[in-house]
């Protein structure tokens, strides 16, 4: 089994730092891929720091991996040697439940692999994510990349990207659908790219009065500032779907009453503070209150299809493998323009 130079987290409170990990050799149906550039996530800290509770040590995040293919099995039919390729957040499933075989791994209900601190389902192992050089995963779960697209920047995509197309499309965001994003972060800003391209018209919900300029350069048509009371108020009972990618705890009922009749607010932001929903907020105006949880495996290459189609790709500041945690506390701050990515060259 050949080691891998890594970096991970060894407890709650330690810093991101270097390690070794194994990675299995390819198995039949297995591709091995050299990785190039690994998005950072913010789930990836909220992992690391155990934010959730769910966190396995030591902990190698990391689901939003491209490269190229430097080994496959025997069987491997989809890659050869030398392709470009990606892994998100899923390395298998069951593939036998009703979810699997429509294509919602993520749904998977005995529980997906994620690529990072899931069990392995052979039993051989804790998962590890793509803050490494390399990584094995079955081809099912490997996804074709576009040469058309600058590659560190199309990394994003497979989590920020996927995370966002699959609500927008599940409610059918289109023409005449007013959106309202929530949060210009990793997630947020792929949001207004996708909402834009699916002709949606676009609105970014931020609190953040500096990036203004940057939201209508995305694609949105038009930015409220969330703690300003009258920009807020010219906006209440307005929009038909909101996407809340926020990550830090924050009132969901001030939101809710931005919606018209009838609309969704599907929450993807995942906050480690649970929130309190008084009914009557979503029974007047029959409002729904979503989650939306990742993308499949068909709907995640979809939608890097969709986006070599449209030109989409992440607007990033590409940093090195050492620079990982200050990178984590620019996040925290809210000042990523809009996700890092790592070049690992540089580990
Ligand atoms: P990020 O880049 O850090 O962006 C989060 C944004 O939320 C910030 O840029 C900021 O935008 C806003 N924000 C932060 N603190 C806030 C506060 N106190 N009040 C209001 N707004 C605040 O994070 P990300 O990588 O996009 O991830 C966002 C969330 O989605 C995380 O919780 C992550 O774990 C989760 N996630 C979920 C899935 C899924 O499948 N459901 C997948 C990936 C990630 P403004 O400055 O514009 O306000
Ligand atoms: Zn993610
Ligand atoms: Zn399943």
């Amino acid at each position: 089994m050949p080691s891998v130079k890594a970096y991970g987290a060894e407890s709650a409170t330690s810093a991101i730092a270097p390690l070794t990990i194994e990675r299995r050799d390819p198995k039949p149906h297995d591709v091995q891929i050299e990785i190039l550039f690994c998005g950072i996530c913010h789930s990836d800290l909220h992992t690391a720091r155990n934010e959730w509770g769910n966190a396995v040590y030591p902990c190698v995040p990391g689901h939003e991996i491209v490269g190229r293919v430097t080994a496959v099995g025997d069987h491997v039919k989809k890659f050869k040697v030398g392709d470009l390729a990606g892994v998100g957040c899923l390395v298998d499933s069951c593939r036998e439940c009703d979810n699997c075989k429509d294509g919602l791994e993520q749904y998977c209900a005995g529980g997906p692999t994620f690529s990072y601190g899931s069990p392995e389902r052979d039993g051989s192992g804790i998962t590890h994510g793509g803050y490494s050089k390399s990584i094995v995963s079955h081809e099912d779960f490997v996804l074709h990349i576009s040469d058309k697209l600058p590659l560190a920047a199309t990394a994003p995509l497979l989590c920020a990207g996927i995370t966002t197309y699959s609500p927008l499309r599940h409610w059918k965001v289109g023409k005449g659908t007013r959106v309202g994003i929530l949060g210009l972060g990793g997630l947020g800003h792929m949001g207004v790219k996708i909402a834009a391209a699916m002709g949606a018209e676009v609105t970014m919900l931020s609190h953040s009065a500096s990036k203004e300029k940057d939201a209508a350069k995305l694609g949105a048509h038009k930015f409220v500032l969330t703690s300003d009371a009258e920009q807020v108020k010219a906006v209440t009972g307005y929009f038909d779907f909101i996407l809340d990618t926020v990550s830090a705890e924050h009132d969901y009922n001030f939101y809710l009453a931005l919606l018209r009749t009838s609309g969704v607010m599907v929450c993807v932001g995942v906050p480690p503070t649970p929130a309190v929903i008084p009914a009557f907020n979503v029974i007047f105006g029959r409002k729904s209150f979503a989650g939306s949880l990742i993308g499949g495996l068909p709907e995640t290459q979809e939608m890097l299809d969709f986006c070599a189609e449209h030109n989409i790709v992440s607007d990033i500041e590409l940093i090195r493998m050492d620079e990982i945690n200050e990178a984590y506390e620019r996040m925290l701050k809210g000042d990523v323009r809009y996700r890092f990515v790592i070049d690992m060259s540089t580990l």
